[in-house]
């Protein structure tokens, strides 16, 4: 038997539920922002991600999907959205609209790490991109977004770290303090870390290794590092959040992964969740569009990993299901045809209908009906077929009555009064 790949998983009814209320939360919470949906490619030419990423990140260096087309164009599956929307950005020159661009995605990307709970090769994003704007109020914004649409899913337990990383001139300073700090330690630190020293040390930051952290903790903080403006930007930011009754902490240690992050750095994690704690990390990119060849363009976005927010969401509630409003058991061959005519009526009149196609036994039919969460059955047997009637019976009471099948449709806004009277929450 061929089974799923290491790292993809099979979301099944059972859970989709949860996607499907995900779903819905970020396009209304999104849409009342006036954010438009964009929907790209899910590969690109592997250049993007190594530019646009930047190539000593973990995500460039060993977690990418690239292999040769046949035209033996390197091309990689996508291992986040931001370099995708700025491609699209720059390419259909969403720019020369002029003013803010505001959109959001939502997909799968594709990471090769080690599996674990809320950790796949295929997983799930949905990531929203503000683009025109320098404005702190832009990064209040998105971050207010992110954590409206948190807690309208029932998040509680929600924490903001924030910290900037300033501009290129001023992580250029930092860097130099941060390498001057680690090297006396350089044979303590992680074998990674110790790659990353020269390369990009201000990841080794966001170690994981334990004897990493303890040093990086005394290390210089990069908001000492800040030109004034970066400084009275951050101060800005921190104010509005303030003001939004957003709490945040910062956090001197998060820089994120990424290259072209500037100024604020965000994630929003959640304890209930383990090691797999944060659900999303966004942060302003001012230098990524100039990067990939389109104009000067400041930015700011963030990602919600949507598999550790189902995880979550199946903590705290249980799958929303959908049941059918009607279910329509029928016997013998004229009522069976009758019944298939009435479900198709019903349905395109707005009823969530299940039709039974077994053709057992009343008795299982029923049985059925109960498990299916249905409020009503609409019965049909030969006598019905005959008279072109139907039985309708109530399955919390058992009351009954018969109906003309002519007179159903008619009685639909007195039959959807009463269902939605009697629908379990
Ligand atoms: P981590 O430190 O957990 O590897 P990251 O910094 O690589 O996270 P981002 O690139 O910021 O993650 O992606 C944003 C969000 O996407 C993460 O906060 C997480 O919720 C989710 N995510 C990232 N990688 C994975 C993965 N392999 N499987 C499931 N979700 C993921
Ligand atoms: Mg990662």
């Amino acid at each position: 038997m061929i089974q799923a790949l290491r790292g993809t998983r099979d979301i099944l009814p059972e859970e989709v539920g949860y996607w499907q209320l995900i779903e819905a939360t970020v396009r209304e919470t999104l849409g009342r922002a006036v954010y438009q949906e964009i929907r790209l490619p899910i590969f690109e030419q592997t250049a993007l991600f190594e530019r646009g990423i930047g190539e000593a990140t973990d995500v460039v260096g060993k977690e990418m999907y690239t292999f040769s087309s046949r035209g033996d164009k390197s091309i990689t599956l996508r291992p986040e959205g931001t370099a995708g929307v700025v491609r699209a950005f720059i390419q259909n020159k969403l720019h020369a609209q002029g003013g803010v661009q505001r959109l959001w995605y939502t997909g799968p990307m594709f990471r090769y790490e080690r599996p674990q709970a809320g950790r796949q090769r295929q997983f799930h994003q949905v990531g929203l991109e503000l683009l025109g704007c320098d404005a702190p109020r832009a990064d209040a914004e998105v971050i207010a977004l992110a954590t409206d649409i948190l807690q309208r899913l029932g998040l509680k337990n929600l924490e903001l770290d924030i910290n900037s990383v300033g501009n290129g001139a001023d992580r250029a300073q930092y860097r130099a303090a941060l390498i001057n700090y680690l090297e006396p330690y350089q044979n303590d630190l992680d074998e990674d870390s110790k790659d990353r020293l020269m390369r990009n040390p201000l990841r080794i930051l966001d170690s994981k290794d334990p004897r990493t952290q303890e040093i990086a903790q005394n290390a210089p903080k990069i908001t000492e590092h800040l030109s004034l403006e970066s400084k009275k930007h951050f101060d800005t930011v921190l104010n509005l959040l303030s003001n939004l009754n957003i709490k945040y902490q910062i956090n001197h240690c998060l820089v994120r992964g990424l290259d072209y992050y500037t100024h604020t750095a965000f994630e929003i994690k959640s304890d209930d969740l383990g090691a797999q704690a944060t659900v999303c990390g966004g942060g302003r990119y001012d230098g990524l569009v100039k990067e990939l060849g389109g104009p000067e363009t400041q930015a700011v976005g963030w990602a919600i990993g949507m598999e550790r927010l189902v995880l979550l969401l199946q903590q705290l509630k249980s799958n929303p299901v959908i049941a059918p409003e009607l279910y329509i058991v029928s016997r013998g061959e004229a009522a069976e045809a009758q019944g298939l005519i009435l479900a198709q009526k019903l349905r395109n009149a707005g009823f969530a209908v299940e039709l039974d196609l077994s053709g057992s036994a009343f008795g299982k039919q029923f049985k059925r009906a109960d498990r299916s969460g249905a409020v009503a059955c609409l019965v049909l047997g030969d006598a019905e077929a005959e008279s072109k009637s139907v039985n309708l019976k109530w399955l919390a009471s058992g009351e009954q009555q018969a109906i003309a099948q002519s007179d159903l449709l008619g009685m639909s806004q007195e039959l959807k009064v009463k269902i939605a009277g009697l629908k379990k929450p």
